[in-house]
């Protein structure tokens, strides 16, 4: 399969399209067309790596990659995905938690493909040096990347986060890993360590001389192993009550709320996709007004999801040429902090459970759905992290500790090191040196 760049002028391969993360135009990759699935075919699958493989397989085909492609998920999805169900009187939900990953993100899942078929896609390259991933995060995505890639010896990970902006036990995860990652604390904002990544790669000699990759949101390799598990949720739930789902996901730089648009569009049944902010809300006030408008992040609580312009937006203006249309099909809900700090008390008071910030956007959005939507469709609460990551918030909200996952606890325990910085390019290149 091809992948065209929403710019319309690059055709690359699916190996390209994975190695450069944006085509050669500045546009966003997008497979030439998304698949229409037979599902009926994959209905007696119940293993989540199998029917993975089978979905992915056909974005892969007379790829280098095809043969390779089963062992890559296998090595990449090895956790598992957990839907629970919850029954509040008349009212009844899943939540899908995407939090089982070595990280406690759902980011674990794009990081984790990304990493694996980057590496086999190095092994054909002739050249004996060192690829360097350069990423900038404001949490959870560089932790993600950096465990990914680990233990991967073809490639030297650089992580910039900005300094007293990521929560303690995120720093720590950010910053445990030592080997062939580098963690580096930039004196600036998550927009600064952004617009370093931007220079560097801008900078032909050292992009060249370094190998510089990226292995952000926009990754169409992040994209698309993301599309699987909405996929097998709504497959499981269409087996077992024959309806069909729909999800309402916190959504930040939209990527995985985009991938539950792809796993709709191969035909999977799932009926509405609905997107949380917080106050972050470029997208929704997009809905209202027809006007887009990015503007400069505002800090909240879910800190994860604090984008002003969510970059993945521009695949959905490139899967609809009318508009109105894409007016008409986007749902948002705005949920400011005071909702959120709200949210975390309610659900832990009424079900007993410990939300994350970014989800409980989500169990907020759920709560102000109009009642004609609830029957129309099962809901499902997409949870994208583990409560234990942001203890400093929650704990307090609850009055009480959060037992840390095993996945956590391993991390916890690492040893910690890492680099103050300027913000500037200067600053920055000395740790590009292999
Ligand atoms: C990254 C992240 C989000 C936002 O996801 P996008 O794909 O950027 O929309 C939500 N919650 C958590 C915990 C995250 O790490």
């Amino acid at each position: 399969m091809n992948f065209i760049s929403t710019k319309g002028t690059s055709i690359s391969s699916i190996e390209e399209a994975l190695m450069s993360g944006t085509s050669e135009d500045g546009g966003l990759y997008m497979p030439e067309s998304i698949p229409k699935i037979n599902i009926e075919e994959l209905m007696t699958i119940d293993n989540y790596q199998e029917f993975s493989y089978q979905l992915l397989s056909h974005f892969f085909k007379d790829s280098s990659l095809e043969d390779d492609l089963k062992d890559i998920i296998n090595q990449a999805f090895n956790f598992p995905v957990v839907s629970k169900e919850y029954n509040e009187g008349e009212v009844q939900y899943s939540v899908l938690e995407l939090f089982h990953g070595p990280t406690a993100a759902f980011k674990d899942f794009g990081a984790r493909f990304l990493a694996s078929t980057m590496s086999e896609l190095v092994k054909y390259k002739n050249e004996s040096s060192l690829t360097t991933i350069l990423v900038a995060t404001s949490g959870d995505t560089g932790g993600a990347v950096a465990s990914a890639f680990n233990n991967k010896t073809d490639f030297k990970v650089v992580i910039l986060f900005p300094k007293g902006r990521v929560s303690p036990r995120q720093k720590h995860q950010l910053t445990c890993w030592g080997d062939n990652v580098v963690s580096i604390e930039v004196d600036g904002e998550f927009d600064d360590c952004q617009r370093l990544v931007k220079e560097a790669f801008n900078n032909q000699q050292l992009s060249k001389q370094h190998n510089l990759c990226s292995a952000n949101s926009i990754n169409i390799g992040r994209l698309l192993p993301q599309s699987t598990y909405y996929a097998w949720t709504a497959l499981n739930r269409f087996k077992a009550h024959e309806d069909s789902s729909s999800f309402i996901i916190p959504t930040g730089n939209l990527g995985n709320a985009f991938a539950c648009f792809m796993a709709k569009e191969m035909g999977f049944p799932i009926h509405q996709i609905v997107f949380a902010t917080n106050a972050n809300k470029t997208i929704p006030d997009f809905i209202a007004t027809g006007k887009w408008e990015p503007r400069p992040t505002l800090p909240t609580l879910a800190s994860a999801m604090d984008v002003g312009n969510p970059s993945n937006m521009e695949r959905f203006f490139n899967q609809y040429s009318d508009e109105k249309e894409l007016l008409e099909n986007l749902k948002a809900y705005v949920v400011e902090d005071a909702q959120i700090n709200e949210e975390i008390f309610s659900v832990f008071e009424k079900n007993n459970i410990a939300i994350c910030p970014h989800t409980a956007t989500a169990f907020n959005a759920f709560k102000n759905l109009p009642s004609s939507a609830l029957n129309q469709s099962h809901w499902v609460l997409v949870s994208t992290a583990h409560p234990a990551k942001f203890e400093n918030i929650v704990e307090p909200i609850i009055g009480t500790k959060i037992e840390i996952p095993e996945n956590l606890k391993t991390i916890l325990n690492l040893e910690t090191s890492f680099h103050t910085i300027g913000k500037d390019l200067e600053s920055l290149i000395p740790y590009l040196e292999h």
